[in-house]
């Protein structure tokens, strides 16, 4: 293990400029005009796809940089530019982690390359997990895929929310219940290949923040898929499915829930986005204080705001530590024995929550216009308490870790 030290090594600092150029250049001035327009900014992922940051090469490369810095690194960056815009990016990777995580290496050869495109014809992926009724609560999904084994298909029935790229992808990765005894033990992941029957838009949600980034419903209506398109394939599933039934017997709700190590190392990523919009805030606060005069001297002469803007910092910086900490500990695969992945996406998404409505108070009337981007900001912010578990869930994961409680 490498000695001790909070400095980065000099090709950290490279990828880090070198992303933030991409961040100052390309993606901060699109960012009010797409948040206007509400819709994928197909060519800033072009131009991010030119330069090499749309790939999945790029974001394996982060990801196995072996201080665990890679990708938070890139995702302060990123979405230090714009949070719309940021997520429209880097969206693809998180079907393209499910395929990594739970496919085989044929499924992820074929499917993964299809999910980027290429510079000259992008494409995006999404990863459906959510439902209407299921979304703290996965355990209750209802969406079902059923194995027809005269024709080795699989068929997937249900409707899914909150996509991110839903509808409009090319590669769809559907998350379905093939064993409803088991709860969310009895979910399969599946690829929906391109231009597959069955497969539909359904609503495109308005919201308040991230607006660049696509959202919407995705409805599944008989819709088939080879038997090649259940991730891991069918024996590994049968396996899996029969020692899910076997710890049932035996009381299996006590059991610790694998999926949990997944999202304590995933949850630190979601971290650093929310470090890097709260750092966009705090930063043009920091400026609007120095140069705004009223009563005859700069603002931030006074210690109203500049005690404001301590805190700001101060907070940014413990979130950043949080997030780099958890993510240390998931690429050297230490225990996560106090949620600590949790803690880090808890913490910098009430800080980034905190910072950008800080950030349009110091800005004062100015704040609250789309003439100044902290107004996009603080309401960007507000996703990062949401998706990929709520606040109140990661305090539930926190607080039953601690407590040595199983966490379903
Ligand atoms: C812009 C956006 C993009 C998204 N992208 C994706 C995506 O790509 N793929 C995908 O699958 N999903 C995606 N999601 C869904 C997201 O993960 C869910 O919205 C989130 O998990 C919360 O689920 P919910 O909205 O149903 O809220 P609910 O679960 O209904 O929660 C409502 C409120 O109740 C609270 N609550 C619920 N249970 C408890 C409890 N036990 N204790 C205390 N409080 C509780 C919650 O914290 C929340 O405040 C996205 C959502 C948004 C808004």
């Amino acid at each position: 293990m490498a000695e001790f030290t909070m400095e980065l090594s000099d090709e950290q600092k490279e990828v880090r400029d070198w992303l933030h150029g991409f961040a100052a250049d390309v993606i901060r001035p699109a960012a009010a005009e797409w948040d206007e327009r509400e819709e994928t900014p197909w060519p800033v992922i072009q131009e991010a796809a030119k330069v090499g940051i749309y790939s999945l090469d790029f974001y394996a490369q982060q990801y196995f940089d072996p201080t665990g810095l890679g990708i938070p690194m890139a995702m302060e960056e990123l979405f230090w530019g714009d949070a719309g815009i940021a997520l429209s990016i880097v969206g693809t990777g998180l079907a393209a982690v499910g395929v990594l995580a739970n496919g085989t290496e044929e499924q992820i050869g074929t499917w993964i390359p299809q999910m980027y495109g290429d510079a000259s014809d992008v494409k995006v992926a999404a990863f459906c997990s959510s439902e209407p009724d299921a979304g703290s609560d996965v355990a209750s999904m209802r969406t079902r895929a059923v194995y027809d084994e005269a024709k080795d298909e699989w068929v997937l029935n249900g409707t899914k929310t909150w996509a991110t790229n839903g509808g409009i992808a090319n590669v769809h990765v559907v998350v379905a219940v093939v064993d409803p005894e088991l709860g969310s033990k009895g979910h399969a992941s599946f690829i929906v290949p391109p231009n597959t029957p069955g497969l539909s838009q359904g609503q495109k949600f308005k919201k308040h923040g991230i607006r660049a980034s696509h959202t919407a419903e995705v409805v599944l209506d008989n819709v088939r898929v080879p038997g090649s398109c259940l991730l891991g394939g069918k024996e590994k599933l049968d396996a899996r499915l029969a020692r899910a039934r076997e710890k049932a017997k035996q009381g299996g709700e006590r059991v610790k829930n694998a999926a949990m190590a997944t999202f304590e190392a995933s949850r630190p990523a979601v971290g650093a986005m929310a470090v890097g919009t709260a750092r966009a805030a705090y930063e043009v606060a920091l400026e609007y204080a120095q140069t705004r005069e009223q009563f005859g001297r700069p603002i931030i002469d006074n210690q109203g705001v500049a005690f404001q803007l301590a805190d700001m910092r101060t907070s940014i910086d413990a979130a950043r530590l949080l997030v780099w900490r958890a993510s240390w500990m998931a690429i050297n695969g230490k225990p996560f024995t106090a949620a600590e992945g949790s803690m880090s996406k808890l913490f910098a998404s009430e800080t980034a929550k905190k910072v950008t409505a800080q950030a349009v108070q110091i800005l004062g009337g100015n704040g609250y216009t789309r003439e100044y981007p902290v107004e996009r900001m603080h309401r960007d912010s507000a996703i990062y308490t949401i998706f990929e578990g709520t606040s109140e869930i990661q305090r539930l994961v926190i607080a039953r870790t601690l407590a040595g409680m199983p966490i379903r």
